[in-house]
């Protein structure tokens, strides 16, 4: 087999997921492999929630790149953000261009500051962020959550486990908690018995003035619904994605004529790909075949979850290796889960899980399972990196 240069744009859960998988394979020694990624670490968004309430915890959410290509001296790690694709090259922030055989674009989605990594910061400014609002949690009476979503309640239930003193309150505009889901109404009756042992005060149906005005993240900040105020030393705003980073493909519209957006981005304005992973474009365009996409910027699956973006990065990497092999005909195709299989953690000791088929357990197994660990030494151990 020939040398062929493999660019992975974005090394967190489906990125890594696609370089690990890459490596595993006898040939890895062919493919040269480069990832390009402004941060030096991935960053465990799923232990954000715990990372800001506790800054112990926050050094395991950041996992160096160091031994990722450890044996591997042909592969290398470029610290840029990649702002253009075009046919067999990618653009670098600093203007400077690399070629490809095959791209792997993995660039994710954003969420509000300080619970995902802001590519726009530097990994130092993040982390200086993360030990600012830790301290202001300390220091807090009374916290506000604006948002009633997984994110809202993991963040409450971290807070109220390991500061009891302070009052939490979770303002959602929902009538329910996860009102934005189809979780069933066992897990989220079951989410809402668990925040409420832990006395954190859930107010349903407040709409929030202004709330595009409100920062990520504020402290003594009042917010007002109605006549109504609400007041908080830390208010963290948790009202969802704040979109997928998918503007850097655009460019193929200069490139191919006639090309729109609306070819390239689905209405949610993630990455159109067939169920092989590849652009959705290369069924008439079959010379950009060797790109491909997964985990939260890709429409791969509709659901925005770690675990998928791992088995999604896993399966483009076996069909990168398979058009390799030219046996085009023989690709992988992902089939996107049909069941809601989520875990939410509250604190390291509470927690709910549905299964498929609606089926919800509590906190003795999502515990045990996740909220305790968090899934860390797992992402430690695939980066190669003793946490410890
Ligand atoms: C607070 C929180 C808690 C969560 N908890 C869970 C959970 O418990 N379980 C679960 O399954 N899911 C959870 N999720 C969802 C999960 O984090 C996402 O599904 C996951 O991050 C998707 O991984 P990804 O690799 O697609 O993208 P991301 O994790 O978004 O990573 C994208 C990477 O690309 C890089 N990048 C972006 N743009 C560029 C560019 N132009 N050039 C180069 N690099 C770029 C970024 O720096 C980043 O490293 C949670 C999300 C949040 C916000």
């Amino acid at each position: 087999m020939e040398t062929k240069r493999v660019v992975v744009v974005g090394g967190a859960y489906s990125g890594v997921a696609v370089i690990t998988q890459l490596l595993k394979h006898p040939l890895s020694g062919n493919f040269h492999i480069t990832l390009i990624e402004p941060s030096d670490s991935f960053f465990l968004s799923h232990g954000a929630p715990r990372a800001v309430v506790d800054a112990n915890f926050l050094k395991h959410c950041f996992i160096p790149y160091t031994n990722l290509f450890l044996k591997h001296e042909n592969n290398k790690i470029i610290k840029q953000k990649v702002v253009k694709v075009l046919k067999n090259l990618v653009v670098l922030d600093n203007g400077n261009k690399v070629e490809f055989d095959y791209l792997i674009i993995c660039t994710g989605s954003s969420y509000a500051s300080p619970f995902k990594y802001n590519i726009n910061k530097s990994t130092d400014e993040f982390i200086e962020e993360i030990k600012l609002i830790n301290s202001k949690i300390q220091e807090s009476k009374e916290i506000l959550i604006i948002g009633g979503g997984i994110v809202g309640c993991e963040v409450a239930g971290e807070i109220a486990t390991d500061y009891p003193n302070i009052k939490v309150k979770i303002i959602t505009s929902g009538k329910k908690l996860l009102s934005n889901t189809n979780q069933s109404s066992n897990l989220v009756s079951k989410l809402t018995t668990q925040l409420h042992k832990l006395n954190v005060e859930i107010v349903y149906n407040k709409k929030i003035q202004f709330l595009e005005n409100l920062k990520e993240y504020s402290f003594k900040t009042t917010v007002k619904s109605g006549s109504e105020e609400f007041t908080g030393d830390c208010v963290f705003k948790t009202i969802g994605f704040g979109g997928f980073n998918s503007n850097l493909i655009l460019s193929l519209t200069e490139e191919i004529e006639g090309l729109k957006e609306i070819d390239l981005l689905d209405e949610f304005k993630r990455i159109k790909v067939l169920k092989t992973g590849q652009l959705e474009i290369s069924k008439n365009f079959p010379e950009y075949k060797n790109i491909f996409s997964c985990g939260d910027v890709s429409n791969l699956d509709f659901q925005t979850k770690a675990y998928l973006a791992g088995m999604e990065g896993e399966l483009v990497a076996k069909n990168v290796v398979l058009l390799e092999e030219l046996k085009e005909s023989q690709l992988l195709k992902y089939k996107p889960t049909a069941h809601n299989f989520i875990a939410i953690s509250l604190g390291r000791n509470l927690g709910v899980t549905e299964l498929p088929y609606g089926f919800t357990v509590g906190s003795c197994l999502t515990s045990r399972v996740k909220s305790r660990s968090l899934f860390i030494d797992k992402y430690w151990n695939l980066l190669n990196v003793d946490k410890d």
